[in-house]
């Protein structure tokens, strides 16, 4: 049982049928799905939901499939750490991080888009499934589509980390590197789309993609006991997963299965590609376009689509945006491993250092709940940590260097006999 209802658009409101179509060919706004939520209410509750198996389908009702998703049953339902060291090193009392660098199968959050959106792709019929891809996006739907037996094509910048290309290389995809930006990349794979018709998860078919991301949201407020956060921060590249929390977190207010918290949501980029907080600290409606120079390269699009959205959540839900240069991020990718166990990669680590900035700032009080939106993982961004960690003291298997590393440590042990 399906209760999707169609596409619309996001702007004038013009009602599509459930197609591969994502823009409104009235006034070429975004298309967005609908839903029968009077319908869902009736079926959707809180016991409903916690029988299910602990994956993002026990939300199915809410998500735009017409029948079973045919790859990645497994994914979602993250953990949700309470995360006591971190909270007493930032000085708040209570803090989550929602924990995407372990999600299933490729370690990022884009797994959620992409079994909607290979599911769906698989429902209107297509045989052949593409994208654009950051790193993390280009890693899942390698390995998603290589799971459902799928021919596939990965656009990616040339120059991205060596882990996320072998990472999409091992499924068998056909990747291709171009020598350009994202941006570039986004667009070459709009005249691809045009021209050979395949299913590009986000740019064709991405209204039913971008849905996936809603299963975050869910989550999270499950997770808190049926409760949402009163503080979010979410990074951003093109800046759908925000927009999707948000509207995952009123959509449960409007199923009754939340109470609203009038929850604030933050957004974080990287300084060296903030185009979308640059608008919200300008208080201007307009994103204007960056040349990324970030090392927080799954992040680094610089003319995002959903900019516009994204800076409107943050306006109308009392929020912020904040970014943080390199060497920040590295730093706050070190206190999240150092503090809590959890290595992320570079956008966790905009992520939580925009979180300690919005703190210092007073604009997240540090006697209300925040959930740190972590979502990829730390050995796939290997390079950024180069030359900034300790260094291995390698010696002989022999006791006495080792007794002599403990001496240069300072460090007294109570000896055993
Ligand atoms: C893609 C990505 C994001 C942001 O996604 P958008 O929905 O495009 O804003 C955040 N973090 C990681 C690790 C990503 O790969
Ligand atoms: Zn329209």
């Amino acid at each position: 049982m399906s209760y999707m209802k169609g596409l619309k658009c996001r702007e004038c409101g013009k009602e599509y049928p459930k197609e591969a179509l994502h823009v409104c060919e009235l006034c070429f706004g975004p298309l967005e799905v609908s839903y029968e939520y009077d319908k869902i209410k009736e079926v959707l509750s809180r016991s409903v939901i916690e029988k299910r198996s602990p994956n993002m389908w026990r939300y199915k009702e809410l998500l735009p499939l017409e029948g079973d998703p045919s790859v990645g049953a497994q994914v979602g339902f993250t953990p949700l750490v309470r995360a006591k060291n971190l909270g007493e090193a930032l000085g708040v009392k209570e803090i989550y991080i929602k924990n995407d660098a372990v999600n299933f199968p490729t370690l990022s959050f884009k797994d959620r888009v992409v079994s909607v959106a290979i599911s769906r792709a698989r429902e209107l019929g297509f045989h052949i499934v593409a994208c654009a891809s950051t790193g993390n996006l280009a890693n899942s739907v390698a390995a998603n589509a290589a799971a459902c037996g799928m021919e596939t094509y990965v656009f990616i910048p040339y120059d991205l980390e060596k882990t996320k290309i072998m990472g999409t290389l091992v499924y068998g995809a056909s990747v291709v590197g171009i020598k350009g930006t994202y941006d570039e990349v986004n667009r070459l794979c709009s005249e691809v789309a045009g021209k050979y018709g395949w299913a590009f998860v986000n740019i064709n078919i991405r209204p039913y993609y971008a849905e996936g991301s809603k299963t975050f949201g869910y989550e999270i407020a499950e997770q808190l006991g049926w409760k949402l956060p009163r503080h979010i921060v979410v990074p951003m590249a093109g800046g759908s997963l925000i927009t999707k929390i948000w509207k995952a977190f009123n959509e449960f207010i409007k199923l009754g299965l939340v109470e609203n918290n009038n929850t604030k949501v933050y957004g974080a980029q990287a300084t060296g590609c903030a185009p979308i907080v640059n608008a919200v600290k300008e208080g201007s409606e307009l994103i204007r376009p960056v040349r990324p120079n970030t090392i927080a390269k799954s992040l680094a699009i610089g003319n995002p689509a959903d900019g516009y959205y994204s800076a409107k959540v943050m306006r109308e839900s009392g929020g912020w945006g904040e970014s943080v240069t390199d060497e920040e991020i590295i730093d706050s990718m070190k206190l999240l491993a150092e503090t809590e166990g959890i290595f992320a990669e570079t956008a966790g680590g905009v992520t939580l250092g925009v979180t300690r900035k919005l703190i210092e700032q007073g604009r997240i009080n540090r006697d209300e709940s925040i959930v740190v939106s972590i979502t990829g993982n730390g050995l796939k961004t290997q390079e950024a940590l180069e030359g900034k960690l300790n260094k291995v003291t390698v010696i002989n298997a022999r006791l006495s260097e080792f007794d002599d590393i403990v001496k240069a440590n300072g460090k007294e042990y109570a000896l055993k006999g």
